[in-house]
């Protein structure tokens, strides 16, 4: 492979990377772009030129492979017991989904990921997984794998065992071969598309999470049995009221109201997650997980010692450069 060795991403473990993908399309408003590793994006905007630099920037006609070829060894150190969170971040319509669950013909990181971690634990049947699926929209959480309807579910603070975090009610399926497992992801899928319809964009309104637990089957399960974890994040659109319209709307309009408060608790949400990785990131003795149901849910997953790939996509269309460098920035900050 032409992207250097496997194992890159493990060493960084215990750090956040921040990779970025430029959304297809022209015409580019960007001032330049230098692809690959230490890659940087530069923009002028408001009359002010800035370079920032990523851990990886890929090019618009990156392909899936490209992309996923860059997290698969996180994605793989799941099965040693470690914690991987990958997120999708960025404005709408710039390819988060495009990214993490890409179409049927061309497929995303997590069919990717679940089918590589199928593959390296082979038929053995040594490894034992679960599957949960979430959803975070206007800070409530439903489970999108509870049987017949999607239910809310309550996260508790808990005892440390657990990272001190219980979600009460949570579904856990287990999910012994591929197949059922995409069967289930569809699931959930369909069930976050049901409410799609009764709430106009709702998809991009809400934080969509899917959790893989790995454990070795034939250890006793319990407390302090290593168990890795895979959390894959589609991440609600990131930008600001303003642009998803909601100040254009009459005052008085509930369709207003509505968007104002949830652009209001996406973008608490999104700050609460750079604040903790920003935290994480200096080793700062509080971390501020408490701040959002995002952070709450992921504090097992985002201690220390665990890898998270923030996979940033931006849009190069002259028009949206305010998104583009506030989206550029929240990657400053954490990575
Ligand atoms: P988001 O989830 O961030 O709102 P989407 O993933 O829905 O954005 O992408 C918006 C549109 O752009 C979709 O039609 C998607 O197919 C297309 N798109 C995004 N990224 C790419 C890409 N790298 N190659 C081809 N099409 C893309
Ligand atoms: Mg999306």
């Amino acid at each position: 492979p032409t992207m250097g060795c496997p194992g890159r991403l493990l060493e960084l473990k215990g750090n956040i990377r921040v990779l970025c993908r430029l959304r297809p399309g022209t015409p580019c408003g960007l001032v330049s772009t230098e692809p690959g590793p230490g890659g940087t994006v530069t923009t002028c905007y408001r009359g002010r030129q800035r370079r920032f630099r990523l851990d990886w920037v890929f090019p618009p006609d990156a392909s899936q492979e490209e992309v996923f070829r860059e997290l698969q060894p996180a994605v793989l150190s799941c099965l040693r017991g470690y914690s991987v969170c990958i997120f999708t971040y960025g404005q709408t319509g710039t390819g988060k989904t495009y990214s993490m669950e890409g179409p049927p013909e061309d497929p995303g990181i997590a069919p990717r990921a679940l089918q590589s971690l199928f593959q390296e634990m082979g038929a053995g049947g040594r490894h034992r997984v679960t599957l949960s699926m979430v959803e975070i929209y206007n800070e409530a959480v439903r489970d999108l794998l509870a049987p017949g309807t999607p239910q809310r579910v309550a996260v508790r603070q808990g005892s440390a065992g657990q990272g001190g975090i219980q979600v009460a009610g949570l579904t856990h399926w287990d999910v012994p071969h591929l197949e059922t497992l995409n069967q289930m992801l569809s699931l959930g899928r369909s069930n976050r598309a049901t409410a799609a319809t009764a709430m106009n964009q709702h998809s991009s309104r809400s934080h969509a999470l899917v959790t893989l637990t790995l454990r070795v089957a034939s250890l006793p399960l319990g407390p302090g049995t290593a168990a890795g974890t895979l959390h894959l994040v589609d991440l609600a659109g990131s930008e600001r009221a303003w642009k998803a319209g909601s100040i254009g709307a009459p005052p008085g309009d509930k369709d207003r109201a509505r968007r104002l408060r949830e652009a209001r608790t996406i973008n608490r949400s999104l700050l609460a997650l750079g604040g903790v990785m920003a935290a994480l990131r200096a080793r700062r003795p509080h971390v501020p997980f408490r701040d959002s149901q995002l952070t709450r849910l992921l504090q097992p997953a985002l201690g220390p010692g665990a890898t998270a790939v923030l996979l940033l996509q931006i849009s190069t269309r002259p028009e949206d450069l305010g998104e583009t460098v506030c989206s550029l920035k929240f990657a400053e900050r954490v990575g």
